[in-house]
């Protein structure tokens, strides 16, 4: 319904890779994760609070990555089911000592289907039983052939217990980042996706907003999926006050008119008024719609 604008090319300059770690249960992606949001430069300076609110960025000497923070394939088919494809790069996650699992076989049936590269981290390096081998083997039988057998896939050696090989895994994904050449429009009306969104006590409705493209700002109104609402504030994922969001990066916001759903689209609207407006005609089409539900 909202006409977008169409970005020139001079407009376009790069911007972080957004990426969503898959794999079998156990093989460690929570702990992955982790580990890799302490390895950010910037938290240790800045200060703040980790807060988990579905997404983080985490800067490193050569650049920036934004993780998905909800892992597994389900958040993954969830979102494109919606047909909310933000995931630029999957991170698949292979415990050395188990080795690939039916869950790992459907992660990379998702990422494939979904045309997103694939990086492998090789996980529990760390264990006595860990076979390094074994897993690029596996991983062959699937149709991903590891760099160093003479394919394509990068695979990084890690251990998420004991935080190594962290560096290398963000290296390469930023170096695979600049072989897709990501580019948004910085200057432009905000767009991007609803990662999650809950009500808060003190605060009332807060959404997690991944910004795709364009700059988000304090002040703005907006659509996400069928509700109206204006920005009155913003917090990283550190928990602080920030008043620009540009592409790639994950804010909550307050000043919502309702609850949208996980990757429900968000859009910045010229005025309030747009904004009411569009949103009561996704409202009336949804009831046209659940309505003829009901008939069938
Ligand atoms: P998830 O289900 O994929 O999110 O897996 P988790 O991150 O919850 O990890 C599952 C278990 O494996 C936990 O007990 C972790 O402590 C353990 N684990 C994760 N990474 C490593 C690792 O690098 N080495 C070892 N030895 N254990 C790990």
């Amino acid at each position: 319904i909202i006409e977008t604008e169409k970005d020139r090319q001079e407009d376009l300059r790069p911007r972080s890779p957004i990426v969503t770690v898959m794999g079998h249960v156990d093989h460690g992606k929570t702990k992955l994760l982790d580990a890799i949001r302490s390895a950010d430069v910037a938290s240790g300076e800045q200060g703040g609070i980790t807060q988990h609110i579905g997404a983080y960025q985490v800067a490193v000497e050569e650049g920036t990555v934004t993780f998905l923070d909800t892992p597994g394939h389900e958040a993954f088919t969830l979102m494109r089911a919606r047909g909310a494809q933000v995931t630029d790069i999957v991170v698949l996650v292979v415990a050395a000592n188990d080795g690939v699992m039916p869950q790992t076989v459907e992660a990379i049936d998702h990422a494939k289907e979904a045309k997103v590269p694939i990086i492998v981290a090789i996980n529990k390096v760390d264990l006595p039983e860990a076979n390094i081998d074994r897993v690029k083997q596996q991983l062959s039988e699937h149709g991903l052939i590891v760099e160093d057998w003479g394919g394509e896939i990068p695979a990084v050696e890690v251990s998420a217990l004991k935080r190594e090989g962290i560096g290398d895994l963000l290296s390469t994904l930023l170096v695979q980042a600049e072989i897709m050449e990501l580019k948004a429009n910085f200057s432009r009306a905000a767009e991007g996706k609803i990662v999650e969104s809950r009500i808060d006590p003190g605060r009332g409705t807060v959404a997690t907003v991944l910004v795709e493209n364009g700059t988000l700002k304090v002040g703005d109104s907006f659509v996400a999926g069928i509700y109206p609402g204006k920005i009155r504030a913003m917090f990283n994922d550190r928990g602080q006050k920030v008043d620009l969001a540009g592409p790639a990066m994950p804010v909550e916001i307050i000043g919502l008119d309702g609850v949208p759903d996980s990757g429900d689209p968000f859009q910045v609207t010229d005025g309030e008024k747009l904004a009411r407006q569009v949103s009561s005609k996704r409202q009336e089409l949804k009831r046209v719609e659940a309505a003829r539900n009901v008939k069938k």
